[in-house]
């Protein structure tokens, strides 16, 4: 059976991986494992100009590190992520592909000048995570608004979401793993 491997890129904050690991198997039917090597450093994909790092590089990385796993691979890390494109993104992922990549750098009130919640960061990092790896499951941006699936560009589209898949994705997702 496969499953899915987290794989902390640099220093994680202590409860942001095992935090993952229930809601993670909760949603796909799959056993959930850390990576029990040294954290990635990922230097890599920093990008000086913006200082910022891009996460499609991260992606790369963890297939090149993991080429011989046969399931899901999502990095977590605390770095501010970024493609091209865009100025910022909490995620990517490999659409119906092996790797995702997770940042908990924009989900603290913190960071928007408020004051810090932990409990809260927590919640939006299992979203965006179950979000990200849904995308490597196949599944495309959803119109539910309390859908995990529904896109979010900022944090309070994050809080307005739930961190289950709707009744439609959970159909889709369960079409797909049949497929396989
Ligand atoms: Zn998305
Ligand atoms: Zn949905």
């Amino acid at each position: 059976m496969s499953s899915i491997l987290l794989v902390p890129i640099g220093k994680i904050v202590d409860p942001h991986i095992p935090l993952l690991k229930t809601p993670l198997e909760a949603t796909f039917g799959l056993r959930v494992d850390t990576s029990t090597e040294r954290s990635i450093d990922p230097a890599f994909a920093f990008e000086p100009s913006r200082n910022q790092y891009y996460s499609t590089q991260m992606i790369k990385h963890l297939l090149h590190l993991y080429s011989s796993f046969q399931g899901k691979i999502l990095g977590v890390t605390p770095y501010d992520l970024y493609v091209p494109v865009l100025t910022y993104v909490f995620g990517e992922a490999q659409l119906d592909g092996t790797a995702a990549v997770v940042s908990s750098y924009r989900l603290d009130n913190s960071y928007y000048g408020l004051p810090a919640d932990p409990l809260l960061l927590e919640q939006r990092l299992i979203k965006e995570a179950v979000h990200e790896l849904g995308h490597t499951f196949g599944l495309l941006h959803c119109h539910e608004y309390e859908c995990v699936m529904h896109s979010s560009t900022a944090v309070e589209d994050i809080d307005l979401k739930g961190e289950r898949l709707c009744g439609m994705c959970t159909d889709v997702l369960a079409r797909k793993n049949f497929r396989r």
